[in-house]
């Protein structure tokens, strides 16, 4: 029986996992983690029986406790999650947390020999460089759940990965696709949760609107397969059933196809290299009838256009465009800003950044408190002078 941690057990990644497992029934779940939710995390308790769930804010962990009693031990803070990602017994730990909050579970799991089933892109697109040495270090493996990387990954199977001519990343183009800058300019937080295709949880949702999520994911595949910018191509395909594709040297374009459920991705993940049945929609190709294709616009959904901008130069303007995308959906999510404003700070944040090539940890942490400030000491009083 394979025994699993899952970080961020409640989220949109998290209970698709829990649904697996119970599913599945032959994976042990030995922890859990939360931010805050603990009334579903306590339903998770009674699902999964873990031996030890950490909850990131300390009264919900206490009220958690008194609820629970000694059933399973309740941990806190991040001291909590890396305890939850370093069990002994874990053999794999799913990082379906969101943010780059995600990073030092990511780095002790690893440093405990667990292998990884990552979801939390975010950890990647800002310590890519480091997390991917320590998993040579380490020797574990690291499974990519992102619809669109465990594509690649399947694409890239019993093939040889200097042989790739490049990856052609697709993209559903979000709720916003075919607006123009004065439309988007008016565009509401629930306009912006109003995704087509994929049901996910607020973070994200909002950066497949401004094309952030594409343009994260662009430096989460460099990472992952270890590719040049130039290597990676994003194509606009709104029905999402082809969820990418590899184009080897000799023009032959190898695609993954599936109904949008990331159910599929995560299970595959969980499961590797073995393909298990379950109860996910299948893929009819002649109700879907027709597949198409576009060019991103990348001049008015700017948040890819950054992306690669980022990637170019690499360092730790990687983490300054993630963290103040972070910070700028937050505020957005608040109506604390607008959506085109969402740019605007990443674009502000990256112009005020000296660029470190290949950071420490400290120094990401260092450059996401930096982000932090001006935003908030620079950006938010230009913006309310
Ligand atoms: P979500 O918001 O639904 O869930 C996030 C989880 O992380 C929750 O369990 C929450 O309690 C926990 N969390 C949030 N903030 C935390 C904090 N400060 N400390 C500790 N825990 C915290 O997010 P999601 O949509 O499930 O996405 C999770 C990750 O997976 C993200 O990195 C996202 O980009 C990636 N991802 C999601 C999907 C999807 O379909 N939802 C698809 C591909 C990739
Ligand atoms: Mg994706």
């Amino acid at each position: 029986m394979k025994v699993i941690s899952i970080l961020g057990s409640t989220g949109s990644i998290g209970t698709q996992t829990v649904d697996i497992v119970v599913k599945q029934g032959d994976i042990r779940v030995l922890g859990l983690t939360a931010n805050q939710n603990i009334d579903l995390l306590e339903e998770q308790i009674h699902q999964v029986h873990p031996e030890v769930v950490a909850v990131m804010d300390e009264k919900k962990a206490k009220e958690l406790k008194k609820r629970v009693g000694s059933k399973v031990k309740v941990l806190s803070g991040m001291d909590g999650l890396i305890q939850v990602a370093t069990l002994d017994q874990v053999e794999m730990v799913v990082t379906a947390v969101v943010g780059m909050i995600g990073i030092k579970p990511t780095v002790a799991a690893i440093k405990a020999s667990k292998d990884i089933a990552l979801a939390n892109k975010e950890t990647l697109v800002t310590a890519g460089h480091l997390i991917m040495d320590l998993i040579k270090q380490y020797g574990v493996q690291l499974y990519p759940v992102d619809s669109e990387h465990s594509a690649i990954f399947q694409c890239l199977k019993g093939e040889n990965i200097r042989e790739v001519h490049k990856i052609l990343l697709t993209a559903s183009g979000g709720p916003f696709r075919g607006k123009t800058t004065t439309e988007l300019q008016h565009m509401t937080v629930k306009d912006a949760l109003n995704h087509p295709n994929w049901s996910m949880g607020q973070k994200i949702t909002i950066d497949s609107a401004t094309m952030m999520n594409k343009g994260l994911e662009v430096i989460e595949a460099k990472w992952l397969f270890n590719l040049k910018p130039s290597q990676v191509e994003v194509v606009i395909h709104p029905q999402s059933i082809i969820h990418s594709m590899v184009e080897y040297k000799d023009g032959s374009v190898m695609a993954q196809l599936d109904v949008p459920d990331m159910r599929t991705p995560i299970q595959y993940a969980l499961n590797h290299p073995h393909r298990l049945p379950n109860d996910v929609p299948r893929l009819d190709l002649t109700k879907v009838a027709q597949l198409t294709f576009e060019k991103p616009d990348m001049e008015t959904f700017k948040g890819l256009k950054l992306a690669y901008e980022a990637l170019q130069k690499s360092g730790s303007i990687l983490t300054v465009l993630n963290a103040a995308n972070e910070r700028a959906v937050d505020k957005f999510l608040k109506q604390q800003i607008g959506f085109l404003e969402i740019y605007d700070v990443i674009a502000f944040a990256m112009d005020h950044h000296k660029n470190i090539q290949h950071p420490t940890l400290q120094q990401i942490f260092d450059a996401e408190q930096q982000t932090y400030e001006v935003i908030e000491k620079k950006w938010m009083s230009e913006r309310n002078e």
